[in-house]
């Protein structure tokens, strides 16, 4: 067992680095000795439109001047306004906003099993009602979130878990059609597997799912907690397949950095979600749903979005020829949009290689599956994108040495 640091006041389950940042700038954070560092982790996927953004600065201050909180019991425009936004010109037709991804998550299943309920009855619901997920999936800390992605490196220590959900590989049609049966009413999947090591579902997966979800009684259902808001550079990560979802839940993103998830639902699903099945005290309140708003209308529009797909594919050009370029430290490079990964290989630490990108001043996140994630800001130029590559370049190098010498 590792030692328990008695000295610190805070409980200690965080792994956290030896950094401390008293402040931010666009594509930087700052330490107390004003040293820049290239923020390529973003918050883990969430401070898309950059530290300190005047912007949301402005409307954080207008909104708190107004209103902070007054709770779901009476309408709120700012809500209202935000729920319109993103269900227009899409696929679903209603909104429940909450305060992190794993909130969305257990909102999502309750939506589902409420569905399933109205559709099967409850006794068979509670007797052979599963949602189908997928090995190395991450969907929250909550016991339903954990019993969902069912890792038993998270499950160990919590038992009993939470019934109700078979576990099959991803991107493998044929493990699919093993489990999936009668009893699977919803399948719950990210369209790109984040903490699972950048892991983006293969075309041929998702059309095997969407076959099997338009010709059977069964919800899709999409977790959008990373990948979406812009990360991919389409708008959802479920963009990218022909897929059709029926409930979609998503954070990190959203707020830029302040607190705020959604669910959107199809009206076949949400209709069943009256007063008094859910709900949340702070979830859509009017200083989240403020910023929301303007990080919404920043980045749902085309040319945001090209811009994406412009800056990415420029990462992904020079991530390939770093791999050329090997050091033999790297072995591959995927992801989608600007949600990309470098595994390393077996014999070196992802993490040991995020902490040598730390002493080159660029922050970086590690995942499972020995991935080094790449997260910037959406904001980042190509001059960014140059000076994380020389990083890493760097990196490579110190690396190849130290571990040429077998240290
Ligand atoms: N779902 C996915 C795909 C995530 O990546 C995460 C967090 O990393 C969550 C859910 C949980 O989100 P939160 O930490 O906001 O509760």
């Amino acid at each position: 067992m590792q030692q328990y640091d008695t000295t610190s006041s805070l409980v200690q389950n965080y792994g956290r680095f030896a950094l401390r940042f008293t402040h931010g700038k666009g594509v930087y954070l700052y330490d107390g000795n004003d040293k820049p560092y290239l923020d390529f982790a973003a918050g883990i996927a969430v401070n898309s439109l950059g530290h300190s953004n005047h912007d949301i600065t402005n409307i954080i201050t207008a909104q708190a001047d107004k209103l902070l909180h007054i709770s779901n019991l009476y309408h709120i425009t700012e809500q209202e306004i935000l729920a319109d936004k993103l269900i227009s010109n899409s696929i679903f037709n209603h909104a429940f906003f909450c305060n992190s991804g794993t909130e969305g998550t257990e909102g999502s299943i309750k939506f589902a099993r409420k569905w399933a309920t109205e559709k099967y009855g409850h006794d068979w619901v509670h007797q052979h009602g599963k949602i189908l997920t997928f090995h190395h999936s991450f969907h929250g800390r909550t016991l339903a979130a954990l019993s969902a992605a069912g890792n038993e490196k998270y499950l160990y220590g919590f038992a009993p878990n939470h019934d109700g959900f078979l576990h099959c590989e991803f991107n493998n049609c044929d493990t699919f059609h093993q489990y999936i049966n009668d009893d699977v009413f919803a399948i719950m999947l990210e369209p790109v597997q984040g903490e699972g090591g950048i892991i983006p579902m293969t075309e041929e997966f998702a059309q095997t799912i969407a076959e099997y979800h338009q010709t059977h009684d069964c919800l899709l259902l999409v977790d959008e907690v990373q990948c979406g808001i812009g990360r991919t550079g389409k708008f959802w990560g479920y963009e990218h397949y022909q897929l059709q979802p029926d409930i979609l839940w998503a954070a990190k993103g959203l707020g830029n950095g302040f607190p705020i998830g959604v669910i959107l639902a199809t009206y076949d699903v949400a209709q069943h979600m009256v007063p008094s099945t859910h709900g949340s005290t702070f979830g859509g309140n009017p200083l989240a749903c403020a910023v929301a708003n303007y990080v919404v209308d920043t980045i749902d529009n085309d040319s945001f979005l090209n811009s994406i797909y412009e800056k990415s594919d420029y990462l992904e050009q020079n991530l390939q020829e770093l791999l050329r370029h090997n050091y033999s430290i790297f072995q591959e490079e995927r992801g989608i949009g600007l949600m990309r990964g470098l595994k390393c290989h077996d014999d070196i630490l992802a993490l040991d290689i995020v902490k040598l990108l730390h002493e080159e001043q660029l922050l970086t996140v590690p995942a499972a599956d020995n991935i080094i994630r790449l997260l910037p800001p959406l904001i980042i130029d190509k001059n960014h994108i140059d000076e994380a590559i020389e990083k890493i370049y760097r990196v490579t190098k110190k690396a190849s040495i130290h571990y040429s010498s077998g240290e």
